[in-house]
């Protein structure tokens, strides 16, 4: 933040004006209200640039960003009425005002951990470097002295110290090393929260977040919803075991034939697809050939060998205008979907 390091005085002005108004400006600029505990905030930060206070509100707010009422409370600080808004979109907001669910603030709880993990490895980083060059600098000196007398207690207290700072070295250590655990494990809640557990394909979350992350630039977009034909029929014929081993079965088809587009499971029986870069009528195409694969299979019961019979499924399929929701997108896949499904299902509908 550049008020946090521009603390100079304006020669000839009183210092004390010259914090008051950078105060004043600093509240301004973080849309904080004139409360006593914003004051108090504000200048624990501007009144010592050198402290580490100040240097994380330099850190966060480096370019121009507005601190967020997270960051200040994280920061020691306490936000009253009008708070700011979060500055970091979180990724596991919901578009379109959709209702918070608990996946919801579980999703934003681990983003915001892997922010906090990331700070804290940051600075103990730094610590480390700083305890490890200030051990290589104390070490150093101890030799000197050694070397222009012999003084005895000098060196003690030295190698005194220098014990000390390679006790707090392995400290270190092994604090940056629990971090980077933390770190790898918040990675993979992350993974798990976009990824469907029974067919291992990505969920409606990542769906939604490629939607919403679409390159623009890389050419149309197409999106296709795609549901087993009757597959009610397989689970009471079968059982629920058959039938979800179907679900992975035609998952993984979908998947292997239209990589590298993204496919997901949507829900239940059906899947939805993210197809970059092709024309409707080509990404039409690609799902149709998918389809009669699928359709001339002929899937086994593993455990009894019977034959499932033939399984298929249909889909609708629709360009996605530049300027749309995921939501208009999706519905309008989907009523093409049902007119599949109503003109004998095995078919896919494009429009
Ligand atoms: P349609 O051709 O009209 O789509 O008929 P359908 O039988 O596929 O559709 P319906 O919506 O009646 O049934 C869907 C079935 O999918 C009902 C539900 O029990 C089953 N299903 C949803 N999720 C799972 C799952 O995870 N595993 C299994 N085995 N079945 C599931
Ligand atoms: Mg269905
Ligand atoms: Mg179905």
């Amino acid at each position: 933040m550049g008020d946090a390091q521009a603390a100079k005085p304006v020669s000839g002005a009183d210092p004390r004006n010259s914090l008051y108004e950078r105060i004043g400006r600093f509240l301004d600029e973080h849309r904080l209200s004139p409360d006593p505990a914003h004051y108090h905030f504000a200048h624990a930060v501007l009144s010592a640039p050198d402290q580490p206070l100040a240097i994380a509100v330099a850190r966060l707010t480096d370019g121009g960003v507005r601190l967020s009422r997270n960051d200040i409370e994280r920061l020691g600080g306490q936000v009253v009425a009008g708070a700011p808004a979060a500055h970091r979109p979180a990724s596991g907001q919901a578009s379109e005002g959709a209702a918070e669910t608990g996946v919801d603030s579980a999703i934003s709880l681990v983003v915001e951990t892997q922010h906090h993990v990331e700070d804290f490895t940051q600075i103990m980083r730094t610590m480390q470097d700083e305890t490890r060059g200030f051990g290589r600098d104390l070490a150093k000196s101890a030799a000197a002295i050694k070397q222009i007398a012999e003084i005895d207690e000098i060196t003690q207290i030295t190698s005194m110290m220098i014990g000390r700072i390679h006790e707090s070295e392995v400290r270190l250590a092994a604090a940056t090393a629990e971090a980077d655990i933390l770190r790898t494990k918040l990675v993979e809640a992350h993974d798990i929260a976009r990824r469907d557990m029974l067919t291992g394909l990505p969920n409606r979350r990542a769906f939604e977040e490629a939607f919403a992350e679409r390159d623009l630039d890389a050419g149309p977009y197409c999106l296709a919803v795609c549901d087993i034909d009757r597959f009610k029929g397989v689970n009471d014929l079968h059982g629920h075991g058959v039938g979800d081993r179907v679900l992975i079965a035609i998952g993984q088809a979908l998947s292997s034939e239209c990589a590298p587009h993204l496919v997901v499971r949507h829900g239940g029986e059906e899947f939805a697809l993210l197809i970059k870069g092709k024309t409707l009528s080509d990404a039409a195409k690609l799902l149709d050939r998918v389809r009669a694969t699928v359709a001339a299979k002929r899937y086994r019961n593993r455990e009894t060998d019977a034959p499932l019979g033939s399984i298929t499924f249909s889909a609708g399929i629709t360009a996605i205008h530049i300027e749309e929701t995921s939501g208009i997108a999706f519905s309008r896949a989907d009523r093409l979907l049902y007119t599949a499904k109503e003109q004998g299902r095995d078919r896919i509908c494009a429009a």
